[in-house]
């Protein structure tokens, strides 16, 4: 008998608003993403082990990591894509 460990990345798009870019230097569409590290077993996530938050801009790719509280502060006023 054999055991398969793994790890599996989920992402998940919490909210989109408009800001500005220093990317690409325009007001235009942003999008607050939750990424998730799981650990899985016969590729099955088990336990998550890492949560990070990045705002990512549509129109160039641009991405930055932010802290927890920052990404509170993101959803505040802007389309919350599910709860
Ligand atoms: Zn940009």
């Amino acid at each position: 008998m054999f055991v398969i460990f793994g790890t599996k990345i989920k992402r998940k798009t919490l909210a989109t608003k408009r800001e500005h870019c220093l990317g690409c230097v325009i007001t235009t569409e942003h999008e607050l993403v939750d990424t998730s590290k799981w650990l899985t077993l016969f590729l099955i996530p088990i336990v998550s082990y890492k949560n990070e938050f990045y705002i990512r801009c549509k129109a160039c790719g641009r991405d930055d990591h932010v802290s927890e509280s920052r990404s509170r502060s993101f959803k505040r006023n802007s389309k919350i894509m599910e709860k």
